[in-house]
C-alpha cells in the first residue's frame, strides 16, 4: 500500500533529477567561500527577490535566528503574532540564545495582527523599557497568504516608527502563486527575508536569508556561531536550484489539491475549518486519524486537523484520501 503522507510538505523526496543535479553539483568549503553552487544559489535568489545579498542555512530556524539577530542587540526588542513560527515553534530561541524580548501579539483569524496593537506596543526611549528595534511578520502563516493591503499598511508603519522588519516567508512561493504575483513583490519593502527551500519546495534541506549586504555579512557571523557554516554544501545548493527551476509554478496543483480535499471533506459533512494554500484544517472526530492509518494515510494526530499538500501528493492521492474519509463513521 502506497502511504500517503499528510503531516507536512517537509516530507517530500527528491526526485531523481533532484539527485542527478546534487551528484553532479561542483562543490568547495563554504565556510572559506569557495563553493560555487552555493554561490550560484545565492546570487540567484538574491537577484530573484530583488535584495542585496542572500545567505545559505541549513534550516529555518537557524535562518531566522540569525535575521533577528541581525537586526537586534542584546535588550532589544521584537513585535512578533503570537502564532508565528519564530515566537512560538523555536523553543524562544531569539530570547534564549539571542537576548532579543519578544512582544507577542494575538493574530486575527486572517493571521494578520492589529495595527493599533502593533503601534501601542511600540515602547518609548525611556530606560524602563526594552529598545522594540523589529516588527516580524508571517507569509503564509498557517496556510494563510497576508492580504497585501495589511502587509503594505505595516510596512508604512514600521518605516513611520523607525522599526526594522522581517519576513518568515518559510512559504512566500505558495503565497506568490496564490496570489499570481512574482515572488519580488511579496518582497519588497522588507529589510530580510527568510526563504525555505525544504517545504514545498522539495529540497532535502535549505533556507535562503536575504537582506542588504551588510546585514548580511552580521548574518554570516552569527550563522557561525550558531554552528551553521557547513563544508562541501553545494550538493545541498544544487537541491535548491533545481527546486527553484522545477518546482514553484507546480505549487499550484498542491494548492488546488488543497481546495478539492476541503470541498469533498465539507460536502461529506466534516466541519472543515479552513483551506488556503496548500494546507486543509478540519475538526477531527475521535479515531479518524487510525481510520485514516488503516487506509494508508498519514496524519498528525490532534483535535484540530491540519492536512498537507505537496510534491509526493498526486490527484488521485486526493481521491483515496476522499474516499477513506467517506467511509468514516463516528
Ligand atoms: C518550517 C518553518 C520554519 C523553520 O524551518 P525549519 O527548517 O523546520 O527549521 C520557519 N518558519 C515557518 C513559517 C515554517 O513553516
Amino acid at each position: 500500500m502506497k502511504i500517503i503522507d499528510l503531516r507536512s510538505d517537509t516530507v517530500t523526496q527528491p526526485t531523481q533529477g533532484m539527485r542527478r543535479a546534487m551528484a553532479d553539483a561542483e562543490v568547495g568549503d563554504d565556510v572559506f567561500g569557495d563553493d560555487p553552487t552555493i554561490n550560484r544559489l545565492q546570487t540567484f535568489v538574491a537577484e530573484l527577490c530583488g535584495f542585496e545579498a542572500a545567505l545559505w542555512f541549513p534550516t529555518g530556524t537557524q535562518s531566522n535566528l540569525a535575521g533577528l539577530m541581525s537586526h537586534c542587540d542584546r535588550g532589544d526588542e521584537y513585535i512578533v503574532g503570537q502564532e508565528a513560527h519564530t515566537y512560538r515553534f523555536e523553543q524562544g530561541g531569539a530570547a534564549v540564545l539571542g537576548s532579543i524580548q519578544p512582544q507577542p501579539l494575538n493574530n486575527l483569524p486572517d493571521g494578520t495582527i492589529d495595527l493599533a496593537a502593533i503601534e501601542a506596543a511600540i515602547k518609548p526611549d525611556d530606560p524602563h523599557f526594552a529598545r522594540t528595534r523589529l516588527l516580524a511578520l508571517e507569509n503564509t502563516i498557517s496556510g494563510r497568504v497576508l492580504p497585501k493591503k495589511f502587509v503594505a499598511a505595516a510596512l508604512a508603519l514600521a518605516h513611520r516608527r523607525h522599526l526594522n522588519i522581517h519576513l518568515d516567508g518559510a512559504r512566500l512561493f505558495n503565497a506568490a502563486i496564490a496570489q499570481n504575483k512574482p515572488i519580488d513583490d511579496l518582497c519588497r519593502g522588507f529589510d530580510s527575508v527568510s526563504l525555505c527551500l525544504s517545504k514545498g519546495l522539495g529540497a532535502p534541506a535549505g533556507t535562503l536569508l536575504l537582506g542588504p549586504r551588510d546585514y548580511i555579512a552580521r548574518a554570516k557571523r552569527h550563522r557561525k556561531i550558531l554552528g551553521g557554516g557547513m563544508r562541501q554544501v553545494g550538493i545541498l545548493a544544487a537541491a535548491g536550484l533545481y527546486a527553484l527551476q522545477h518546482h514553484v509554478e507546480r505549487l499550484a496543483e498542491d494548492h488546488a489539491n488543497a481546495a478539492h480535499l476541503a470541498a469533498e471533506l465539507k460536502e461529506a459533512g466534516f466541519n472543515v475549518t479552513s483551506a488556503q494554500t496548500n494546507m486543509v484544517f478540519m475538526q477531527a472526530p475521535e479515531g479518524f486519524a487510525a481510520h485514516l492509518a488503516t487506509r494508508g494515510v498519514k496524519v498528525l494526530p490532534g483535535e484540530n486537523l491540519r492536512l498537507v499538500t505537496h510534491l509526493d501528493v498526486a490527484e488521485g492521492d486526493i481521491l483515496h484520501v476522499i474516499s477513506a474519509a467517506q467511509t468514516f463513521k463516528t
